[in-house]
């Protein structure tokens, strides 16, 4: 049982009428839901736990006589006492009569029409009910590819085909700003309870429709310590590959919430169980299966990262994809180093190369592929350090990034560990310490440089002054 969980939870609400297709069969193709509505008093939701802005859009939706409702994440965080990080509402008014109720709404999205209602920083998500995807695709605005993958979807419906077209039980709770009381349409919070990732309907369907679900039952899983429920787990393997139909771009945002979750080290793990890891960074998983050593540094820097989450600081995702690719990186680093490309060039190259090849599976925006390049490249850079170079090093703007990634390293096994220490002495020295440090750096390769840059100098000055 999960610790803290109300004592309403256990009490199954009021049975309002089972959930019927039009012909008399369930609803679900796999258990017939019914409704059950949790009243003000037998749960533990309060107004004073949702954002002002999120109940000002609920407010004035009611006001003009529209059902309004929160929904999902937010639904399922409150009640498990977790902080949602965002509140979304659900509607029976379309895009454009919620457009004309605020003045600071905008409707957004090409798949999903939804409005957006902004707050300074804060959106509030509003959507209108939607139908699940249309078996007659001519008569719709909903269409499916071949595979079954849904293409489009902006058939609005009516509140329960919203909820069972929701992902998983626990994400179809809606809390109803009339009376206070949650609807629950898919027996959600009976797995809350149980502490159970379930897909509502057929699992495998479910999947076909959108593969990013498998993704998000891991996310899930992870993030709120639950377990997966075997007929929705049993599936993703053998489907793992049709995440290959989904676009690089949203596999990226994707993968950033799988690993900004807080707990993105066992997400990993899920996702390596459940053989997603090989969809998403194939490169990796394929230099781990050759060096299973080396996830022992990805893992580090996973807690690190959900550590400092934990800690409220901030992360850096190009910090996080240059760990998740480093040992990519290692690998063809050394393979042009074999081809006898200069230690400089070769990182750079196996920079280029590895993003570009990673690019396929997840887009990395610039923002976070140049930070990441600067991360590797760094590494040879700080082995460096006579005359002014270690104050230069220590002065740039990725150091203390690339200082980090180094200190992971060292720390994960590689050998690296006296030159981490010494940068480590030499930020938390000054002066006379750093003079005695830049003469101990065991750096003596710099001695045949400089003798080999002068004469260059020297010859290039004679020549043209001759
Ligand atoms: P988070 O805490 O990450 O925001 P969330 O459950 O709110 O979790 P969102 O991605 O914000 O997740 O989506 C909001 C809701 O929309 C979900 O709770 C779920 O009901 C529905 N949803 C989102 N993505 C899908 C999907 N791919 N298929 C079906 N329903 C989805
Ligand atoms: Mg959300």
């Amino acid at each position: 049982m999960l610790k803290g969980i109300p004592s309403f939870l256990k009490r199954p609400g009021k049975t309002i009428r089972q959930l019927l297709n039009s012909d008399g069969s369930p609803k679900s193709n796999s258990k017939p839901y019914e409704l059950r509505i949790v009243s003000r008093d037998e749960h533990p939701i309060s107004r004073s736990g949702i954002s002002e802005n999120a109940l000002k859009v609920l407010y004035r939706l009611k006001k003009a006589n529209y059902d309004a409702f929160l929904v999902g994440g937010c639904v399922r965080d409150a009640l498990l006492d977790l902080h949602p990080k965002d509140f979304d509402v659900a509607t029976n008014a379309t895009p454009e009569q919620v457009k004309s109720l605020f003045h600071n709404a905008r409707i957004i999205g090409r798949r999903f029409r939804i409005v957006h209602v902004r707050y300074g920083r804060e959106i509030i998500e509003v959507t209108t009910f939607r139908a699940p995807p249309a078996e007659d695709t001519a008569k719709a605005h909903s269409s499916q590819s071949e595979h079954g993958l849904l293409v489009r979807d902006n058939v609005y419906g009516t509140i329960e085909e919203d909820a069972l077209r929701r992902d998983f039980t626990i994400n179809a709770l809606y809390y109803n700003i009339r009376d206070f009381s949650i609807y629950d349409y898919a027996d959600g919070i009976e797995d809350i309870n149980h502490r159970c990732i379930r897909m509502i309907g057929d699992p495998a369907t479910r999947y076909r429709e959108d593969p990013v679900r498998m993704l998000r039952a891991i996310r899930f899983a992870a993030k709120l310590d639950f377990n997966i429920a075997p007929e929705t787990a049993e599936p993703i393997r053998p489907m793992a590959e049709l995440l290959r139909q989904i676009p690089a771009a949203r596999l990226f945002e994707e993968v950033l919430k799988l690993f900004l979750s807080g707990q993105s080290a066992a997400t990993f793990q899920l996702l390596k169980e459940y053989q997603l890891l090989q969809e998403l960074f194939p490169y990796t998983s394929e230099q781990l299966s050759l060096a299973p050593e080396k996830e022992h540094f990805i893992l580090q820097a996973l807690e690190n990262t959900d550590r400092r989450i934990a800690e409220d600081k901030p992360v850096t995702p190009a910090f996080l994809f240059a760990a998740l690719l480093w040992p990519v990186i290692q690998n063809a680093f050394r393979e042009l180093m074999e081809e006898g490309i200069p230690p400089v060039p070769a990182m750079q190259q196996a920079g280029q190369q590895t993003l570009f090849a990673q690019s396929d599976f997840t887009s990395i925006p610039k923002r976070f592929s140049q930070p990441m390049r600067e991360i590797w490249e760094f590494q040879l850079r700080l082995e460096r350090r006579q005359g002014k170079r270690a104050f230069q090093t220590a002065e740039h703007p990725r150091f203390r990034a690339a200082y980090d990634f180094l200190v992971l390293r060292s720390e994960s096994g590689e050998d690296v560990q006296a030159l981490a220490d010494w940068w480590t002495r030499f930020q938390d020295t000054d002066g006379s310490g750093r003079k005695n440090l830049l003469q101990n750096t065991g750096d003596d390769d710099q001695a045949p440089r400089k003798r080999k840059r002068r004469p260059r100098y020297r010859n290039r000055k004679r020549s043209s002054s001759s």
